[in-house]
């Protein structure tokens, strides 16, 4: 069997990045021109079929969408038959994964059927990224001997991701930032507008420390792959949202707030038009040529938040294997499900209003 024309296959996602920060030349100035280059492509109207990483990336890897073969975050026995890495392993591609993320790691069962896999397990004493920055994922990708041909490489980085507290702050702005995301975490009622427009200014500054990284990335793998033959994806698996419609990061479970699903997505030797994709689309494109398509799913699944996500975090440091409970927000009956056909007119439910102190300070 073959992959047709393309010799090599590499995912990148981008956890947390929004498409307006993606395609913005000030903020990501090597991201938004990369769009440009020849046989890139990119699309403006893109979509994942899960509003957090729990199942969004799931479905970016195996193409099943959330809830339909496992209530489980991750990859498991239910939906692995799918699963990238193991169908190019089976047409004999040298299979590699390197995450920042603890939610695509071995703690939810993303390790295996990779040739080589590395999730920066011994950086993770601490649910926080500190050890876990873009530069970690590049020095990773260097230490692997990369041939020219049939490779399927996966990247995963979560700069973007909250707490924003960029690396070029100084000990004072940092201990600012680090008081902004306590407040963010445990006492959102806290938080002003000021407070989010602050917020805003460091996720802004993430996305640049995270452009610089993705430029050496993407230089590096032209220099180490057969380029002309390699077919590209730089996506995330969600937005993330600063109080738009009142809400705030990625909110599992309030999917009616769509502004903040919408993600980057830019494509090389993948050619897009102007259509609505969404996260089935993308397993589409990164799927092996000679096999069929999953059928594409128009519609976001959000699910309720039953577990302490901290707690869920450091429990599967401790134990990968433990297990807990996840319930769909939306019942995931895909013969009956609500299809989403457009998105524009979809009316934003402001439902929650975090900021109690919003009148006092626009008195101010
Ligand atoms: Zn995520």
């Amino acid at each position: 069997m073959s992959n047709k024309g393309n010799k090599n296959v590499v995912l990148i996602v981008c956890d947390c990045l929004r498409s307006d920060c993606a395609y913005n030349e000030k903020i990501m100035p090597f991201l938004s021109n990369l769009r440009k280059r020849k046989d890139f492509y990119y699309n403006k109207n893109s979509y994942t079929n899960a509003p957090g990483t729990y199942f969004a990336m799931p479905t970016m890897l195996t193409g099943y969408m959330p809830f339909e073969k496992t209530n489980q975050a991750g990859i498991d026995k239910y939906n692995s038959d799918q699963f990238l890495p193991r169908l190019y392993k089976k047409i004999g591609f040298t299979t590699i994964g390197i995450t920042a993320n603890l939610v695509t790691s071995r703690a939810f069962g993303f390790d295996r059927f990779w040739d080589t896999f590395i999730d920066l397990w011994k950086a993770r004493k601490k649910a926080i990224k500190k050890k876990l920055r873009a530069d970690k994922i590049f020095k990773s990708l260097q230490t692997i001997k990369l041939n020219r041909e049939n490779n399927l490489i996966f990247l995963h980085f979560i700069d973007p991701h909250s707490p924003y507290i960029p690396n070029n702050l100084v000990a004072k702005q940092k201990s600012e930032a680090m008081k902004l995301f306590i407040k963010l975490t445990k006492n959102k009622t806290c938080l002003t507008l000021k407070d989010i427009e602050n917020m805003k200014l460091l996720y802004k500054e993430e996305c640049k420390y995270l452009d610089r990284y993705l430029k050496l990335t993407i230089s590096y793998l032209e220099m180490k792959l057969k380029w002309d033959k390699t077919k590209l994806v730089i996506t995330a698996d969600h937005g993330e949202a600063f109080y738009e419609t009142n809400y705030l990061q990625h909110e599992r479970d309030h999917i009616d707030n769509l502004h903040h699903i919408n993600t980057p997505l830019i494509t090389k030797n993948i050619k897009l038009s102007k259509k609505t994709y969404w996260t089935t689309d993308i397993y589409n494109m990164l799927l092996p040529d000679t096999l069929p398509k999953v059928k594409s799913h128009q519609v976001c699944i959000g699910y309720k938040k039953v577990f302490d996500s901290v707690a869920d975090i450091k429990d599967r440091l401790k134990n990968p294997k433990i297990k807990q409970k996840y319930i769909p927000y939306i019942k995931n009956d895909l013969k009956n499900i609500k299809i989403i056909k457009n998105i524009k007119q979809l009316q934003y439910k402001c439902q929650k209003n975090y900021i109690l102190k919003y009148k006092s300070y626009i008195n101010t």
